[in-house]
């Protein structure tokens, strides 16, 4: 096939900084993706099911065809501390005689079966868009069975067509405020709780991040009440409104979340990134400024250098093996995105395309002022720009999730999973370490010299 051009659609042209000279200023974003564009992005179901799945003991109920519960622990490597049940996917296997007929009454027996076998506290049942194409009245249904069985079957109102992947992320949000009213109790007024108290939200506990930070935090005095959600329990959530400070790292999925805590019990919140050396640092100074003792300063000192004697020198092996490399980030959300240019920078590489699926116009602003002047800024970007964008600037590897990883492989570059499926955590001093090693490994492995020479005359 001949090697053509590949143009952006006239109406994508306002979600990307193509860099130098570019007179985009401010990128559209924040918005649903253009019709036709193939965007990146996931759907709104699975926003939802990101957030609430790692919450290890409730039910997840999927209704919908069999397909959209594929989307389950398996692609997102969530660890659990103790209860296993989020591993499974239960779906009502909607069928053509359902979408005609409704399906109300299989999610009835879903939920009845459940109840019988499992003696379930707390169940999620997820809208998916056949349930919303056909209508049925998830809400009455789950009313239904709370009433029949005295415990909370809670809507998930995530149909396919309601929006985008942040639409499931408020649905989620939604969902995480009903089960903390579900305690039935005031929150403790701010005099009696506990000083260095704080929860965690926008962790899902991937390769056991949460557990990395919380080592931390209680290293410097800080509690977390509740983690929202890697492996974190359905009563652990109910005791959120107890904590003096929540702590946000995926702003994109929980700043819905903290802003509705805020004002409904008083607690504040503050942004925070455990990714990289620097952003990992600066976090616990500013949580140990919110929340820590007299003594916190002192112990983050000791923690300091206690990380940072184990890994300087592996980190700066790295460096001198990956100085003056080029890098090309796709990612979720803005933090991020905006962790990882500086973790490639303090690695000695150049961000040479930037873009995210669901970030913001501040987080935009932010990496604009980041990055050279000829780095692309992409907004839910398609398969296509990626790989114009990855050509035009020589990126030697992206780093995405699962969706991008084939991209990557079929343009000859490396990747980086920073998302769905790794096995070790990225997070922290050590996830500096790894993160170092994941991208030295892969822009210096030999197999893209080799792929480079025997594909010569090969089109795309
Ligand atoms: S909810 Fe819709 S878009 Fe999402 S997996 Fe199911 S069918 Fe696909």
């Amino acid at each position: 096939m001949k090697v053509t051009q590949m143009e952006i659609l006239e109406e994508r042209k306002k979600s990307i900084r193509c860099g130098k000279g570019d007179c985009v200023q401010t990128l559209k974003c924040d918005n649903d993706s253009i019709a036709g564009s193939v965007s990146q992005r996931a759907c709104v179901y699975c926003g939802a099911r990101v957030v609430l799945n790692p919450i290890t003991d409730a039910f997840h109920i999927v209704h919908g065809p069999i397909g959209c519960a594929s989307y389950t622990w398996d692609i997102r490597g969530s660890l659990s501390s103790g209860p296993e049940i989020y591993r499974n996917s239960f779906s009502t296997d909607l069928e053509e005689k359902d979408v005609i007929f409704g399906g109300e009454k299989k999610l009835t027996g879903a939920i009845d079966e459940i109840v019988r076998k499992y003696s379930a506290k707390v169940i999620f049942v997820y809208a998916t868009c056949i349930a919303g194409v056909i209508g049925d009245d998830i809400g009455a249904v789950c009313r239904n069975a709370e009433k029949k069985y005295g415990i909370r079957v809670i809507p998930v109102q995530s149909s396919g067509f309601a929006g985008n992947k942040s639409t499931g992320y408020k649905a989620a949000c939604d969902v995480l405020m009903k089960l903390m009213e579900s305690s039935g109790q005031l929150p403790k007024p701010d005099r009696e709780k506990s000083p260095g108290s704080v929860n965690y939200l926008g962790d899902f506990n991937l390769a056991g991040e949460a557990w990395i930070v919380s080592r931390y935090l209680k290293s410097i005095g800080v509690e977390i009440v509740s983690k929202i959600t890697g492996d974190s329990r359905c009563e652990e959530i109910m005791k959120a409104p107890d904590a003096r400070l929540n702590i946000v790292q995926c702003a994109g999925s929980m700043s819905y979340l903290a802003k509705m805590m805020e004002e409904k019990y008083g607690i504040p919140y503050i942004k925070v990134s455990f990714f990289g050396l620097e952003d990992t640092k600066l976090s616990l100074i500013r949580i140990a400024q919110a929340v820590g003792g007299h003594d916190a300063a002192e112990k983050l000192l000791k923690l300091f250098e206690k990380e940072e004697k184990y890994i300087s020198g592996k980190l700066a092996y790295h460096r001198s093996r990956l100085k003056g490399k080029k890098a090309a980030i796709y990612v979720g959300g803005g933090f991020k995105a905006i962790s990882l240019v500086k973790q490639f920078a303090d690695l000695g590489i150049k961000t040479v395309m930037v873009g995210t699926q669901t970030g913001k116009a501040e987080d935009y602003e932010t990496l604009r002022n980041m990055v050279e002047e000829d780095t692309v800024i992409l907004d839910d970007a398609n398969p296509s720009e990626l790989e114009k964008f990855m050509k035009e600037r020589g990126a030697d590897i992206l780093v995405g999730g699962v969706k991008e990883r084939p991209l990557a492989y079929k343009l000859g570059v490396a990747f980086c999973d920073h998302n769905h499926e790794r096995k070790h955590p990225l997070c922290g001093f050590e996830g500096a370490v790894n993160f170092a090693q994941e991208i030295d490994m892969s822009i210096n492995s030999p197999v893209w010299a080799w792929l480079s020479k025997n594909s010569k005359g090969a089109t795309t």
